[in-house]
């Protein structure tokens, strides 16, 4: 074990690094892929509400459309038909794929981040508090604080007493205003399945739809290795790991 010098935070009682640690912007990431496409819509950036998407989508002449059981996508440069289909929706999978006769409970695990202007010491590396599960990461100009996990259903609400919360576990370990300058709070639900584990691959009654959902807590970190077991199942290649554990159907 590899312990960080205590220093920056004078209120905790130990700390252990873990190398492999990383964290990621989805605003870095978002920007990079509209980079290979259409500028236009990078005033999305600032909702990550998919109607507003769609809205913006449809006002830029992409439209959807259905020939049977393919997906027509009518873009600006034609048509693009789709024999096959991935629902990864998150939390809302659920309600989703119950309109095509597909079982699939799903509760939402409600997280919440705040961003604060960098405290007096910002962390060298992503923190987490391990008796408060609050996570701290260090942003170019701010810093993140996120944590909670409160089971609902699709409810996007604020809870203010949540929020506190994660922002009293962070000030448990490190120097922070008791009134800070919150410059945002956002909440997320995680999708959540009731034994714990994604659902990943074919759907039986449906066989050209496939999911990829389900990932709760984790989503962040096993999206590649998601992205690369839907892959193999689409394209008939021998899958890198037993699927079996992950089927959609498996709560039918
Ligand atoms: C506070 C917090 C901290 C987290 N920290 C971590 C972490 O450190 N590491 C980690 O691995 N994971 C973390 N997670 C979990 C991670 O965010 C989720 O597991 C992940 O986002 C799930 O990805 P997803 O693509 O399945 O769903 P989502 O990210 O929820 O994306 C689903 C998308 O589908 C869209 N959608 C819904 N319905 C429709 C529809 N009808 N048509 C079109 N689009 C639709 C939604 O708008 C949404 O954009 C955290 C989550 C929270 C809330």
């Amino acid at each position: 074990m590899d312990y960080l010098d205590l220093g920056p935070y004078p209120h905790a009682r130990g700390t252990v690094r873990l190398p492999g640690s990383k964290s990621i912007s989805n605003r870095v990431l978002l920007l990079a892929a509209l980079a290979e496409g259409e500028t236009t819509i990078s005033n999305l950036l600032d909702s990550d509400d998919t109607r507003v998407m769609l809205d913006a989508l449809a006002k830029l002449g992409v439209k959807y459309t259905r020939d049977g059981d393919r997906c027509v996508v009518q873009g600006t440069r034609g048509a693009f038909t789709a024999d096959r289909l991935v629902i990864a929706a998150g939390a809302w999978s659920g309600r989703l794929v119950k309109r095509i006769g597909i079982r699939l409970p799903m509760l939402s695990g409600k997280g919440y981040s705040m961003i604060l202007p960098p405290p007096p010491i910002m962390p060298k590396q992503p923190i987490m508090i391990l008796d408060r599960k609050v996570a701290i990461t260090p942003r170019a100009d701010s810093v993140r604080i996120a944590g909670t996990m409160e089971l609902v259903d699709l409810d996007e609400s604020v809870t203010q007493s949540r929020v506190r919360s994660i922002f009293q576990g962070a000030a448990s370990v490190m120097d922070l205003p008791a009134e800070p300058e919150v410059r945002e709070v956002w909440r997320g639900l995680r999708p959540c399945t009731p034994d714990g584990l994604p659902a990943i691959g074919p759907t039986t009654s449906r066989g050209n739809v496939y999911l990829a959902t389900g990932h709760q807590m984790l989503g962040v970190l096993t999206a590649t290795g998601t992205g690369r077991l839907l892959a193999e199942l689409m394209t008939g290649e021998t899958p890198f790991m037993d699927p079996a554990p992950f089927r959609p159907d498996r709560f039918s």
